[in-house]
């Protein structure tokens, strides 16, 4: 006999599961419309690239990249579709990563079709899993979704900096995640932060034994990082270091003063935090995040900043960029947990029919009801009265419909309001109307 095998989700992967699946699709497709109003259009990009990619563009000594990627080698036998004389196209037997992030295939995509000759900035999102071999906990798993935003082009102006937070407030308050707080901070550019750094470090030098073996480390590899200790014991030595604020240069303090007056215009409250670094290479002067109530420890739901020379560094021409991420399963954890939740479309109709020549009459009228933008259930079986309005409730169906030989005999219908059992006898036409203009909400 063979054993019978159960499978499961693979450890920090999940279904997302009706009606789960209802919000989550409500807060992708309200994303697509703000993002939208802001004259932003979306990318479809591949879900695995280069590892190399990630490693130039993220830096090959984050933690994402030296420890989370899921990683393989294209296979002996892989075709790459390499024209002649074009370079870089991945062969057999190169390393390619599932994304950890969606930022540098955005990258990649720009230089590749050649978008800095489209008008005007490039303003592109996209949506959709990101991979990373974290250990799991509530709000953070290795499969996980995002809501990305860049936006590329020639300038560098602070007004797009803030025109891309507002359009990141007006989002979460429309999804109504109300209780956040945006922090922002300027991590200076390749003129003041290289100094900065070194500053950062010698005096890190001096406190190493007194830090944990993960900041020890960063000294040497990403000094930036220490910053980002959550370590209890670390948190006073690090409120005496070098702040980056002191550090800028004038060019990057002009920028960041810009920045908050842009804000204050635009209404936008903000609070500074120096520590806010951000654990990828790109970035340059504008960092945020924001933060949402009822996450516990993972309690981030975007971070983003600025990254002009990202594009540069991957070949592509001098480009200045900003961009955020969304993580769409903690921003969703906490519009659940604040119960705040939206009224999202439900069962309209259940369609309680009776006696097989009654059948013909159900199966048209679920037609037209469904043609008129109503979710419509319709049994394939007969069902005893009793049982049939059990199911239609049970479904959640606002309304059922009664249809018996009567019913069909006389042409017209029996709507029963399942909330209260209030019964209307309507012919076809009427039904119709009246369930239209009621799904529209606009009956007087
Ligand atoms: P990052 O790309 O690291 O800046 O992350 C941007 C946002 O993605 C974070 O603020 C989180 O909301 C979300 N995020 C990052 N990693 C995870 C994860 N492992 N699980 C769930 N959400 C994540």
């Amino acid at each position: 006999m063979t054993e019978k095998k159960q499978f499961r989700a693979i450890k920090g992967t999940r279904d997302i599961l009706p009606p789960d699946s209802s919000l989550w699709n409500w807060f992708e497709q309200t994303a697509r419309e703000v993002f939208e109003s802001y004259r932003f259009h979306e990318i479809r990009l591949p879900i695995f690239e280069q590892t190399d990619l990630f490693a130039r563009s993220v830096g090959a000594e984050t933690d994402i990249v030296s420890k989370e990627m899921f990683t393989f080698r294209l296979a002996e036998g892989f075709q790459g579709s390499a024209k002649d004389g074009e370079q870089g196209v991945p062969q057999a037997g190169e390393q390619v990563s599932l994304r950890p992030e969606a930022t540098a295939s955005t990258m990649r995509a720009y230089i590749e079709h050649n978008m800095q000759a489209l008008p005007g900035n490039v303003k592109l999102y996209s949506v959709g899993p990101m991979f990373r071999r974290e250990r799991p906990q509530k709000g953070r798993y290795r499969q996980f979704y995002q809501l990305n935003v860049e936006v590329l082009g020639q300038s560098d102006a602070p007004a797009i900096d803030a025109e891309l937070l507002e359009m990141l407030l007006v989002f979460l308050k429309r999804v109504g995640l109300t209780r956040t707080t945006l922090y922002i901070n300027s991590i200076g550019d390749k003129n003041c932060r290289p100094q900065y750094v070194e500053l950062l470090r010698a005096e890190l030098r001096k406190v190493k034994n007194s830090l944990g073996p993960d900041s020890q480390r960063r000294i040497e590899t990403n000094p930036l990082r220490v910053l980002d200790s959550k370590l209890p014991h670390e948190q006073e030595i690090i409120a005496k270091l070098p702040r980056i604020s002191d550090h800028l240069c004038a060019e990057c303090r002009a920028h960041f003063a810009k920045l908050k007056n842009e804000l204050k215009l635009r209404g936008i409250a903000y609070e500074e935090n120096w520590r806010l670094v951000r654990g990828l290479d790109y970035y340059t002067r504008t960092t945020f995040e924001v933060t949402a109530e009822g996450l516990g420890s993972q309690n981030a739901v975007c971070g983003g900043g600025r990254y002009d020379g990202l594009v540069e560094l991957l070949g592509g021409p001098p480009t200045k960029g900003i961009g955020f991420a969304i993580g769409s399963d903690r921003a969703i954890l906490s519009i659940e947990e604040s119960g705040n939740l939206p009224v999202l479309p439900g069962l309209d109709v259940f369609v309680a029919w009776m006696g097989e020549p009654t059948y013909p009459a159900a199966v048209a009228i679920a037609r037209k009801l469904r043609d008129a933008g109503l979710s419509v259930e319709l049994p394939g079986e007969e069902m005893k009265f009793k049982k049939s309005l059990n199911l239609a409730d049970k479904l959640g169906a606002r309304y059922a419909l009664v249809m018996g030989s009567d019913e069909v005999a006389s042409g017209t219908f029996t709507l029963k309001r399942l909330a209260d059992a209030e019964q209307q006898k309507l012919s076809e036409y009427d039904l119709l109307e009246y369930l239209e203009s009621e799904k529209r909400g606009t009956r007087g």
